[in-house]
């Protein structure tokens, strides 16, 4: 059946039939995907160890990006018309929310990572934009996945206009003292059984951090949300960093 299905159904149109299919297959009332407009009887379980309720069987999105989707789409004081959205390592589904967002509120839109994903070479060590010229600019669980986030904090300090929002989103759950740092393949291993997480920060410590960067941060929980949203969207305790430019 799937056979017959490749050979008559061109490539281009599949991903979207899938989604189709995914969407009539979950449908319930129990949980909604603001991101893909889908509602659901459930997210996917996800991870190790498995977080359940966690993952959009149709778009993918993941809790921080729910919750992002809702802050960006709450907030429309924030978009500036002629003005530049960028969006670090953009995610399949956030990412074309995102654009449509920002598009529609006359933003450029621009997405990118040191992988290849999105439509530029985006480092944001080396951001290709003049100081001051980006007015909005998203990125989730980059910070922690670097080992100098301070002079990536820096860097997006930098080319962020004085009226501008950065919301840099990162697990800043740790309930130990202190941040959890780890150098090295081996540590990250050992701590995080994954070798792209570099640390897991406190969120007093990692506020300080961009404090220290030259940002004004304001934490958003998703406690701050309607709870049905919260149940709806399964945000748990999903929290973001909106991060404007304070004075040098
Ligand atoms: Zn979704």
């Amino acid at each position: 059946m799937k056979d017959a299905l490749k050979r008559v159904v061109p490539e281009r149109l599949r991903p979207g039939i899938r989604a189709a299919f995914t969407r009539l297959r979950s449908f319930g009332w129990q949980r909604y995907c603001l991101i893909c407009d889908s509602r659901l009887k459930g997210f996917l379980t996800h991870g190790e160890p498995p977080e359940t309720d966690f993952r959009c069987p149709v778009c993918h999105s993941k809790p921080p990006h729910r919750l992002a989707a809702y802050y960006f789409n709450d907030h429309p004081e924030i978009y500036r018309e002629g003005g530049t959205f960028v969006h670090i390592a953009p995610e399949s589904g956030l990412g074309p929310y995102l654009a449509q967002l920002a598009r529609g509120r006359g933003m450029h839109y621009r997405s990118g990572d040191i992988k290849g994903v999105g439509d530029s070479h985006l480092d944001l060590l080396a951001l290709p934009f003049a100081d001051g010229s980006i007015h909005m600019l998203y990125a989730c669980h980059v910070l922690n996945s670097l080992q100098e986030d301070r002079a990536a904090m820096r860097e997006v300090r930098r080319v962020l206009h004085p009226d501008g929002v950065a919301v840099l989103q990162v697990p800043a759950f740790c309930t130990a003292n202190d941040t959890i740092e780890t150098q090295g393949h081996d540590e990250r291993m050992r701590v995080f059984a994954d070798d792209g997480i570099y640390r897991c920060y406190t969120n007093a410590d990692y506020e300080q951090r961009l404090q220290a960067s030259g940002f004004i941060v304001e934490c958003v929980r998703a406690t701050s949300l309607p709870d049905a949203q919260v149940r709806k969207a399964a945000l748990k305790q999903e929290v973001l960093h909106a991060c404007r430019a304070g004075l040098r």
